[in-house]
């Protein structure tokens, strides 16, 4: 019955589970801002490197022009005196004035020279180291000697022989009348030229800035501590791979001559045989990048702990509340156990029997079914307690609970002290026969206790069990079975006692 049955144990599974999705709400709204983070600084990373490809190809673009137009005023001295020469226009002075001219208008000339098919130096902007000096042996005297070409040829860079200066020499052949070779006119520029220029740009500490010829022999190339005029890097990855798939690009590699990784861009010269191309270091592009990710970093972290403890905390507080909870609501539950428990025969007391009764009761009216009720009272226990004394009396009371107890067979019977010495046993869906059965057995059960009641006609405790059981009408009310139990139980008593009485029948 309801009131006997253990109450239900609240185990707060809805508190346990708020728990876990309040770690789990932690541990995801850490790891989303990590993530969330993580990936815009991988994409700010990104977003760096794209902006230096673009100022290296932006710059490669300018030097690569530069260079063009370099070599193209070049080219346009030497296609004038080309002209003038063929037309056997001759005069040694005019000749001479007019390069001194070229020389002082195109500043990145270091000399303009005329040499004769024997190499040796008609005309000249500087004067040669000796009167006899002779050109044959120089590459580009040699190739237009042989070559029927008049294109304009761009040669690997040269040591001037006037000068003594890097000059990257721009020459073409000239004819005499019959079309045989006559000679060469050479003009040669300063490679201080290309590093003056070059020294404008800001391409950081481990930036480089190459000019070179498109056999990989560099022209110049900044910074100048690696990789000279005139050395070779045709083995280099610029030369071997990337201008042989494209004549302009992108690329990243780690440098053969220093050893710095860089991110570049290169470029072939439209007309003519070189190639720029500028870099950026990778570690000083990324410089900046590095510090904002360690700052965004370390604030991602901090924010993170901060999630962590302050959600922790509310975690473990939530859950102490929790376990607060828990054992508050166990010693409830222990204490409306015990103010429901008879406390000298630990079974249900007077309190619990009425609750017990209406519940019962109300139950049986609405399913139709019978309830019985078994009141019980010890025979002659004053005189019990006169002779053996008050404490023997509890003792007694005690072994009588103690046999009661045992006809609890169902979880819905309520075996009760009454009060005093009278106990009651409650049997729902039980009818009279049965419950006068359940009596009987409960009156031999305590006589057979043998408890020794010299004040007792028999010579040991025993009971007198009065009986009744009714199936609830509309009218009926809890004390009507109550009344006709003790009404039994009293005639029990004055039939002689140790005996089963049924109620009268209601006249
Ligand atoms: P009857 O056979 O007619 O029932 O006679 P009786 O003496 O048993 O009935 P009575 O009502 O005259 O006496 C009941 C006695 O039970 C009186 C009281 O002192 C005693 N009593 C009631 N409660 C307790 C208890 O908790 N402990 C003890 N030792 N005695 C109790
Ligand atoms: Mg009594
Ligand atoms: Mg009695």
């Amino acid at each position: 019955m309801g009131g006997t049955r253990p109450e239900p144990v609240p185990r707060f599974p809805g508190a346990r589970r708020s728990l876990w999705l309040a770690y789990a709400l932690i541990l995801m709204a850490g790891l989303g801002a990590i993530l969330v983070n993580l990936l815009q600084v991988l994409d700010s990373k990104e977003l760096y490197l794209r902006e230096a490809d673009k100022a290296n190809a932006n710059l490669a673009y300018s030097i690569a022009q530069h260079a063009q137009e370099s070599l193209k005023e070049a080219d346009i001295v030497l296609s004038g005196l080309l002209a003038l020469l063929e037309r056997g226009e001759n005069s040694p002075a005019a000749i001479n004035e007019l390069l001194q001219t070229y020389k002082q208008r195109a500043s990145q000339l270091a000399g303009v020279f005329v040499y004769d098919a024997e190499g040796r130096w008609r005309f000249h902007t500087n004067a040669p180291p000796t009167p006899d000096a002779s050109n044959s042996d120089r590459d580009y005297f040699q190739f237009h000697r042989q070559s029927v070409s008049r294109d304009t040829e761009v040669s690997n860079p040269i040591r001037s022989r006037s000068t003594g200066e890097w000059v990257l020499p721009v020459s073409r052949r000239f004819n005499d009348r019959e079309g045989r070779f006559a000679g060469v006119v050479l003009a040669t520029i300063r490679i201080d030229h290309f590093a003056e220029f070059y020294k404008q740009f800001d391409i950081g500490h481990d930036g480089s800035i190459l000019i070179a010829m498109n056999n990989g022999t560099i022209i110049y190339r900044r910074p100048e501590q690696a990789g000279a005029t005139g050395d070779s890097m045709a083995g280099g990855y610029l030369f071997q791979s990337d201008l042989k798939r494209a004549p302009v690009g992108l690329g990243a590699s780690v440098s053969g001559l220093d050893g710095v990784d860089r991110v570049y861009a290169y470029r072939a010269l439209d007309h003519f045989p070189l190639v720029v191309a500028v870099s950026l270091s990778r570690q000083e592009v990324l410089a900046e990048w590095g510090r904002k990710a360690a700052m965004v970093g370390a604030l991602v972290a901090v924010l993170v702990l901060a999630l962590i403890l302050a959600g922790g905390g509310l975690v473990v507080r939530m859950r102490q509340r929790m376990v607060v909870a828990q054992s508050i609501a166990r010693e409830n539950r222990e204490l409306s156990r015990l103010a429901n428990r008879d406390s000298l025969t630990g079974i249900s007391n007077r309190r619990q029997f009425d609750q017990s009764l209406q519940v019962e009761f109300r139950r049986a009216a609405s399913a139709g079914t019978a309830l019985a009720l078994v009141m019980i009272d010890v025979d002659f226990f004053k005189a019990f307690n006169d002779r053996y004394g008050h404490q023997a009396g509890d003792v007694c009371l005690k072994a009588v609970g103690e046999v009661l107890r045992r006809f609890k067979v169902r979880a819905s019977d309520t075996v009760a002290r009454y009060g005093g010495e009278e106990f009651a046993v409650l049997l729902p869906h039980t009818d009279l026969a049965g419950a006068r059965l359940v009596a009987e057995r409960i009156r031999q059960a305590v006589y057979e206790q043998g408890l020794a009641h010299a004040g007792n006609p028999v010579g040991v405790v025993t009971v007198s069990v009065g009986v009744h059981s009714l199936v609830p009408q509309d009218i009926d009310h809890p004390d009507h079975l109550v009344e006709l139990a003790d009404a039994a139980l009293y005639r029990a008593k004055s039939d002689g006692r140790n005996r089963v009485c049924l109620a009268e029948p209601m006249a």
